[in-house]
């Protein structure tokens, strides 16, 4: 249940923050349609399906349309302008776990431009005034508590059933940091520049423990890095090249729960500096420079072969080879 007190951002990553509901659009977006065929493709149990593909069709990402087969009225699920606005944050996940994560080059399908007909990674641009974007380039105003989710969904290792010989369906390192709510609100409060322990844990309301843990997950994972401020005792928290590279999912994620939860309270305004505008974010090609259209891209599977020995597990899932 969603809190009606929740902000746009908090709504936005109770659908959005659980793989299995990013797994479940992956295969909409692939043409999947159909109950039976999310539940061959993924492996996933009746109950989290159906509860998933509700939570769906209430936030009006999927609509249920009706449908013949050979014997009675069957009920499908189709994307509706709403869910079809997704592809651009899912791209993003995309390029980030492709160019970040280590060992996801090889694993992931390529995204290819068909105007340019080029393989290419997308880049973040301004609608407004059509430059390229990146975190350095923005200001932020915030109204109130940021991304305040109610729920907390965990992505078992017991779930993955079918998917765990797909590894080109994980977006493990996503995850990490928008599956988990305290991950969430730490790689946020480090784009509005908030990262010392005692600013953190007064602004979140966190415990000591849990912020420790979770900010040393995100230092291990490569988001966040400890730095020792001149002259002070004090450390912050900022982010690495990698985490600050993670923003065009932030960006893409809020321009879209801007668009859909209107009637939740906006928390966040992101600017762009150069033209002063409100951010509307867009993808470019980075090969050929004109911005992307949903209809104009579409992945495929590298065809390399992929070497025997590769692991069906993602890569920090592997167990290490001195693990006993
Ligand atoms: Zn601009
Ligand atoms: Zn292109």
């Amino acid at each position: 249940m969603v809190r009606p007190a929740a902000d746009r951002i908090g709504r936005a990553l109770d659908l959005l923050g659980d793989q299995w509901v990013l797994l479940i659009l992956q295969q909409a977006f692939a043409g999947v349609r159909r109950y039976n065929d999310w539940k061959h493709a993924l492996g996933i149990s009746d109950a989290v399906l159906a509860a998933r593909l509700r939570s769906l069709v209430d936030v009006g990402v999927l609509s249920r349309q009706p449908y013949r087969d050979e014997r009675r009225m069957r009920e499908e699920y189709r994307l509706t302008g709403t869910g079809l606005a997704l592809w651009e944050v899912l791209t993003a996940i995309w390029a980030w776990e492709y160019r970040w994560v280590p060992g996801r080059t090889d694993e992931l399908p390529v995204l290819f431009h068909d105007r340019c007909e080029r393989p290419c990674v997308p880049v973040l641009a301004c609608r407004a005034c059509d430059a390229l974007v990146t975190a350095r380039d923005t200001s932020t105003e915030r109204h109130g508590r940021v991304g305040e989710v109610a729920t907390r969904r965990r992505f078992r290792r017991s779930d993955w059933g079918a998917i765990a010989d797909h590894p080109e369906l994980f977006f493990p390192e996503t995850m990490a940091i928008l599956g988990d709510r305290w991950s969430t609100a730490l790689t946020a409060a480090a784009f509005l520049g908030v990262g010392r322990f005692s600013e953190l844990e007064r602004e979140l309301g966190i415990q000591p423990s849990v912020l420790s843990q979770r900010l040393s997950a995100l230092v291990d994972q490569g988001v966040l890095e400890r730095r020792q401020e001149a002259g002070r005792r004090a450390v912050h928290y900022g982010l690495t090249e990698k985490g600050l590279a993670f923003f065009p999912v932030f960006a893409l994620m809020i321009a879209w729960a801007d668009r859909t939860f209107t009637d939740a309270p906006c928390s966040l305004t992101i600017r762009h500096r150069a033209c002063g505008e409100r951010l509307r974010p867009a993808l470019r090609c980075d090969v050929c420079g004109l911005r992307l259209e949903r209809r104009h891209v579409h992945f495929a599977r590298r065809d390399a072969p992929r070497s025997p020995a590769a692991s069906p597990l993602p890569p920090d899932r592997r167990p290490s080879p001195t693990a006993r």
